[in-house]
């Protein structure tokens, strides 16, 4: 969107930020330069509506990208900081609070006894698979395409050639050695997968249990317990990357709500309540194997932050049987709006708990190239058109709509009245 004069706030600060920040932004998508326009500068925001600097107001369906299950500013989070903050912000020492978000997250998810909290997803995947080399003796992970589990170098790898074959670095500044130790395979295929185990070097499978990164790409029946089985027999172990979907698909997660049992489970986004928080959990006799009682070093200054955790805490409390049934029913709603708002157009609209997307694409999205196929051109102008009607949903076909418990039937409504408006815009 051009810069307009009622706009001039943004235009200024974007100018100041490519002075200082690269490209203006401190994470690539917040550019929204793969839909063709300046980022949104934001100035305030509560519940599921966000204020930029320049007054525009936006139905907010990015909620941070998964943290804020409750929208923005939640009266009982906001509370749980200020408490927190007023008794010290960080002692680097353990407190009360870091036992019960520990507690309060194994009662919840099915394959946990015990965790390890980090600041960020990113450093709680690299954790996670430094574990996993430990405890089998092997190096290689094996990812998916499309798949995202933080920007740790070895998983920032694409398909080598050839079936489960090293992969090759998917960034400037990975190291080719690091990237060799990842194999990528297509998702939903599980020839794919059996040929990387066959390689017999292994040490685990990482997977998002229901794909958001590439756009929402559910696996097929049965994909999810061919993985759990495979990984067992071949003495891999089964890494779930649950940052998005914990605690949104269902209380415990999708490993909850698809009754399959990860060895090893990455956590962020919602356990942090919108502050930084992240953790990685497991069995007590996998998760024991982590300093200082065992082998494998793993820390941070920052982990288990009174304030995020705080923050966690409270936002996990909050989720009871109705909260789930409440994101399950607006998810439903605003799924089936777009689909009529769409009125016949080539797109496909996926659902899950809490997650949708909205793929340009006449055929359901299977894998990557699936998704990679979509129009982006088409996604893009009217991904621009529902911001200019106040609708700002994900600025990438690669990316998830979060369903927050601040939405209502009146967010919706308006939102499918913009996405209509924004196809005829479209075209
Ligand atoms: C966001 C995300 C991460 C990375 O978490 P950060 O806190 O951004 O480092 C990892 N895995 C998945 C599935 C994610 O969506």
């Amino acid at each position: 969107m051009p810069a307009s004069l009622t706009d001039a706030k943004s235009a200024d600060l974007f100018a100041r930020a490519r002075r200082v920040l690269p490209g203006g932004v401190n994470s690539p998508v917040r550019a929204m330069r793969s839909i063709g326009r300046d980022p949104l500068f934001v100035e305030r925001a509560s519940g599921a509506e966000l204020v930029d600097v320049d007054g525009n107001r936006f139905v907010d369906w990015v909620c941070s990208w998964g943290p804020l299950i409750h929208g923005h500013a939640h009266p009982d989070i906001l509370r749980a900081v200020e408490e927190a903050a007023v008794a010290g912000t960080t002692f680097g020492a353990p407190t009360g609070l870091e036992v019960e978000l520990a507690e309060e997250i194994v009662k919840r998810v099915p394959s946990v006894e015990m965790v390890r909290m980090t600041s960020s997803g990113t450093e709680a995947s690299m954790s996670a698979i430094r574990l996993a080399r430990a405890a089998t003796g092997r190096e290689v992970v094996v990812k998916f395409a499309g798949a995202y589990h933080g920007h740790v170098d070895g998983l920032l790898a694409d398909a080598g050639s050839g079936l489960a074959t090293q992969g090759i670095p998917a960034s400037a500044g990975v190291l080719e050695s690091a990237a060799r130790a990842t194999v990528v395979v297509p998702w939903n295929d599980r020839a794919a997968v059996d040929a990387a185990l066959a390689r017999g070097d292994v040490a685990a499978v990482i997977c998002e249990p229901i794909p958001a990164n590439m756009g929402l790409v559910p696996a097929d029946d049965g994909f999810l317990a061919h993985l759990r089985s495979a990984t067992v027999d071949a003495g891999a172990l089964l890494i779930f990357d649950e940052v998005i979907t914990g605690f949104r698909v269902a209380p415990g997660g999708a490993q909850d709500l698809l009754g399959i049992v990860p060895d090893l489970t990455v956590m962020g986004k919602v356990i942090g309540g919108g502050l930084p928080a992240a953790a990685f959990g497991g069995s007590r006799e996998l998760m024991e194997r982590l300093a200082p009682v065992g082998d494998v070093y793993q820390a941070g200054t920052l982990s288990g932050n009174p304030l995020a955790v705080a923050a966690g805490l409270a936002s996990l409390r909050m989720l009871d049987d109705a909260a789930y049934a409440r994101l399950r029913a607006t998810t439903r709603s605003l799924a089936d709006g777009l689909r009529d708002a769409a009125k016949g157009r080539p797109v496909h609209v996926v659902e899950g708990n809490g997650l949708l997307t909205v793929f340009f694409r006449d055929a359901p999205v299977r894998t990557y190239d699936d998704a990679r196929d979509c129009d982006h051109d088409a996604f893009a102008d009217w991904c621009r058109a529902l911001l200019a009607r106040g609708v700002y949903a994900p600025p990438s076909q690669y990316e998830a709509w979060f369903v927050s418990l601040a939405h209502d039937d009146d967010h919706v409504a308006r939102t499918v009245d913009a996405a209509a408006a924004a196809f005829e815009a479209a075209g």
